[in-house]
């Protein structure tokens, strides 16, 4: 059964990467000179090699989302809505398809990748045109009359770990705003990216309204922030790549919104359940193998608590098991690339080499795996919480867990990093746990476990970025105001 699926996602992703651009309507084969890599991280084996796109072809789309911009925003609301679930309808009848391409190059476990990385997206696109359906464009202040005019061309940068959400978050929007997308997908996920520019072909969106183009990151700030035909560069991924991307954009004032990493907090006040706490805070530091912007990564307990915690966590961690993502019983994968678990396990390393306390986990491969990109997850216990590993994103399953002495210290510490992306507030109540989490400078966060929602704006304080995706929020992200004086 499962041999089936990855034969058939073997065969799907040759298919796409023959084809992988999508350029004022057409899907199009790369003519650059740069080779981008399809790869399953479950085995480390290349499945296809793609030539991304040049110059000419980056000016292309860039050129067709421009001509395109200037119909579209006329476009009535209640049409693009009904495009945008089009779209919808047209990822949704494609999941099967999607399941299979996102569990070979993510190396997302099958059931994740349905339930997970295919629904949310498809939730994410209705959210999106319901929102679009109540939104004011148009409103008076005195003898003004305001509308909210579309901020033109979207460049959209995008990382790899929900390699269809992040996708959606930002185009649908920017395309719900009245803007046009040239989009430029991550090289881990190209072949998700492809799929969904046949996903936009069939949903009957007019050509050049979203474009997608393969290519290095380097080679797209080089030729389009700054471009004569790109209003608005939108980028999600870490904050480095994001700073480097702000200081491009600011030689032609061109305008940037950003949703970059996390290093997310789960308080747990000790009015809380602490069991609970412990066990949700763990499936949520190591969902997506670790690879989360938002995972809550520190874990912050009262000091009299920590011994209890330790030994809650002893008991739970052997429950989440890396192992073979194709695998139907599969609840965890690998991380996405050799390269990503070198990474992880020089942070772990390092610890190890600070004499920091890993009570879980650590370097080598897990049980029962001999290669791929496989990490075990770890649990650093009672950790200095300037250390680097409760300070950087790791951006692995990796849980730090950090002791406070009274309510007022945890609060300190949730604030003690550089991050301000997401987190989670544990105690007696939710109402509770609320008004603790006002002083919490964090994006969104999390009140006894609430679940996400994707009608809510979703983004980061700090050096998490600015602006805000999802839902009306991130139709408002891709707007700018125009007044007429009556
Ligand atoms: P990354 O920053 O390496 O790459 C992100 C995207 O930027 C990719 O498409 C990449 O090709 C491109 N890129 C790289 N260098 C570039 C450059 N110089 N100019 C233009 N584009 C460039 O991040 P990643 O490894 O793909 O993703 C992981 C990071 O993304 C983590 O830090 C994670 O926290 C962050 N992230 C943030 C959010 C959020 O909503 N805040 C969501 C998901 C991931």
């Amino acid at each position: 059964m499962t041999t089936d699926i990855r034969t058939s996602a073997l065969a799907a992703i040759a298919g796409l990467a023959a084809a992988p651009e999508l350029i004022d309507g057409a899907l199009r084969t790369g003519d650059g000179d740069r080779e981008l890599v399809v790869r399953d991280p479950s085995r480390d084996e290349v499945l296809a090699r793609v030539r991304g796109a040049s110059d000419a072809q980056l000016d292309e789309a860039a050129e067709a989302a421009r001509r395109a911009q200037r119909t579209w925003e006329d476009v009535a609301a209640v049409e693009r809505a009904r495009l945008l679930r089009a779209l919808a309808d047209a990822v949704e009848a494609r999941t099967d398809d999607f399941v299979g391409v996102i569990t070979a190059e993510l190396g997302a476990p099958l059931t994740l990748s349905r339930r997970l990385h295919v629904d949310l997206a498809v939730r994410d696109i209705r959210a999106v045109a319901d929102a679009l359906e109540a939104f004011e464009f148009e409103h008076r202040i005195g003898n003004s009359v305001v509308t909210e005019r579309a901020a033109g061309v979207v460049l959209a940068i995008t990382p790899w770990n929900y390699p269809l959400h992040q996708v959606v978050a930002k185009v649908a929007p920017a395309i719900a705003a009245g803007c046009t997308v040239v989009l430029k997908p991550s090289e881990n996920a190209l072949a998700t990216a492809a799929l969904f520019a046949r996903c936009v072909v069939e949903s009957g969106l007019p050509a050049g309204v979203l474009n997608i183009v393969q290519a290095g990151g380097r080679q797209i700030s080089d030729h389009l922030i700054g471009h004569p035909a790109i209003d608005v560069v939108s980028f999600t991924g870490s904050t480095e790549v994001g700073a480097a991307i702000a200081q491009r954009a600011a030689a032609s004032i061109t305008r940037v919104h950003l949703e970059l990493g996390g290093k997310s907090p789960s308080l747990v006040a000790p009015s809380a359940d602490l069991a609970t706490a412990v066990k949700v805070t763990l499936a949520n530091c190591f969902f997506n193998s670790g690879q989360s912007c938002n995972a809550w990564t520190r874990l912050l307990v009262p000091r009299a608590s920590l011994s209890e915690a330790k030994q809650q966590l002893a008991q739970l961690v052997g429950r989440h098991r890396p192992s073979d993502p194709w695998s139907e019983d599969a609840r965890m994968g690998p991380v996405v690339s050799t390269e990503r678990q070198s990474a992880i396990w020089a942070d772990i390393a390092a610890s190890i080499d600070r004499g920091e306390d890993v009570v879980a986990g650590g370097l080598g491969m897990p049980d029962g795996t001999e290669h791929g990109a496989f990490v075990r997850p770890t649990v650093v216990f009672d950790v200095d919480p300037q250390s680097p590993i409760a300070q950087e994103e790791v951006f692995g399953p990796v849980l730090t867990v950090i002791g406070y002495r009274d309510l007022e210290h945890g609060i300190e510490l949730a604030n003690a990093t550089r991050y301000g992306l997401g987190g989670s507030v544990w105690a007696a109540t939710s109402d509770d746990a609320a008004q603790i989490g006002r002083h919490v400078r964090s994006g969104q966060l999390d009140l006894n476990g609430g679940p996400f929602n994707p009608a809510a704006p979703f983004g980061g304080f700090k050096s998490s970025g600015y602006g805000r995706e999802l839902g009306g929020y991130g139709i408002a992200s891709f707007l700018e105001p125009q007044s007429f004086q009556y």
